[in-house]
């Protein structure tokens, strides 16, 4: 297993697109790290530069310890999976996962027990024989994987592995890829555009967006303490409800909408800022409740029971807001409840630049 570096990587196509700006980073030995960001942001640009199927226009490379700007991906020792599983029709299963091995002249006792080391840890030791055509999509995809552990490569390489599969086969191929993450501790990175995805199976998560890396850290951190708008908004579902307003700091804190419909009192609230200011306000949808301490009134225009929690959409004056409830007896669309707001979880936001608002603790 080996660390995997970035220092200051751009990358610029040939028609002047600039797909990278500035990338830096470390990647642990044995971690498990994600690139997420929504189409076009540029995460498959990122990994294909790591295995060396995409020149790096400036900056480094490392992967244990060693700059391979140069070095082709031959000789990176990764191993890379992707969407499509690009098995060889004509050879069985045990003929895919040994074809690599073969082309690296290991012996032939050698390449059976790592293929049936490999097998038995994706649990499809019964589908060696067997043609790809014969397999279903989630066989065939854990077969790939196969392909790749067979080669103990130092670094794992999965772009988008899952997305062929339909929602019941990801949700278990997610499961067993973060297993076998665990069991071979192997230094992973892992590409998806999806944020459940990534914040259930990374240690870290890099989120991009054109080109740019806007926050690196641990799910839970991302979910918290949002760095900016963008992540706020991309890391959750159903997303976090955004306000703009203005916080007056003076006697007891209150934010009020631009449109004035809504006036939450800020009691308790982290990271206030120490004057008025406008800000964009950010409320995660389990932080709006019904009806405890109602501060505002929400007119309800959509109801989602989910079953084991009901999402309710609708608007407060000009402010659209969703909020999270727990199973109840839930109202109709067209009718107004009263909603209060958990202000301790409050996110606030620069309207200028969308960064985060930050305040040292126990400053007011
Ligand atoms: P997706 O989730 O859709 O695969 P992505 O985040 O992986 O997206 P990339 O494939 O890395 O995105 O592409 C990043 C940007 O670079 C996109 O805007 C894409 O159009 C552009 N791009 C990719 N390859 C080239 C190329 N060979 N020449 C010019 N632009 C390219």
């Amino acid at each position: 297993m080996a660390t995997v570096a970035l220092s200051n990587v751009r990358k610029v196509y040939d028609n002047g697109f600039v797909a990278i700006e500035g990338a830096s980073f470390e990647i642990d030995e044995g971690e498990l790290l994600v690139f997420v960001g929504p189409s076009g942001c540029g995460k498959s640009t990122l990994l294909r530069m790591i295995a060396g199927l995409e020149t790096v226009t400036s900056g480094t490379v490392s992967i244990g310890g060693r700059v391979v700007n140069d070095i082709p991906p031959k000789q990176r020792d990764i191993a890379m999976v992707f969407q499509s599983y690009a098995l060889y029709p004509h050879m069985s299963v045990y003929q895919n996962m040994a074809f690599s091995l073969r082309l690296r002249k290991i012996s032939d006792g050698e390449i059976g027990e790592r293929v049936r080391k490999a097998a038995a840890m994706l649990g499809i030791e019964e589908l060696l024989d067997k043609k790809p055509r014969q397999l279903s999509g989630g066989q065939r995809q854990r077969v790939a994987l196969g392909r790749a552990l067979v080669r103990e490569p130092a670094v794992f390489l999965l772009d988008e592995p899952l997305s062929n599969l339909d929602a019941k086969l990801r949700l278990q191929t997610r499961a067993e890829i973060s297993t076998l993450h665990r069991k071979i501790g192997a230094t992973m990175i892992y590409v998806t555009h999806d944020q459940i995805e990534a914040m259930t199976l990374g240690d870290r998560i890099v989120v991009l967006d054109r080109g740019s890396i806007q926050q690196i850290d641990t799910p839970m951190n991302l979910y918290r303490h949002p760095a900016n708008q963008f992540v706020a908004a991309f890391i959750g579902s159903p997303s976090m409800n955004f306000i703009p307003g203005r916080i007056a700091a003076n006697g007891s804190p209150l934010f009020r909408s631009a449109d004035g419909a809504l006036q939450i009192p800020l009691r308790g609230s982290s990271g206030l800022p120490s004057n008025d200011r406008d800000v964009v306000l950010g409320i995660r949808p389990e932080d709006v409740n019904l009806g405890e301490n109602p501060s505002a009134k929400l007119n309800l225009d959509l109801i989602e029971p989910v079953g084991n929690e009901i999402f309710l959409y609708g608007s407060a004056g000009e402010s659209r807001l969703v909020a999270r409830v727990g199973p109840q007896e839930v109202p109709e669309p067209g009718q107004t409840v009263g909603i209060g707001f958990r202000t301790e979880n409050f996110h606030f936001f620069d309207p200028a630049t969308g960064a985060r608002i930050e305040m040292k603790p126990g400053a007011r």
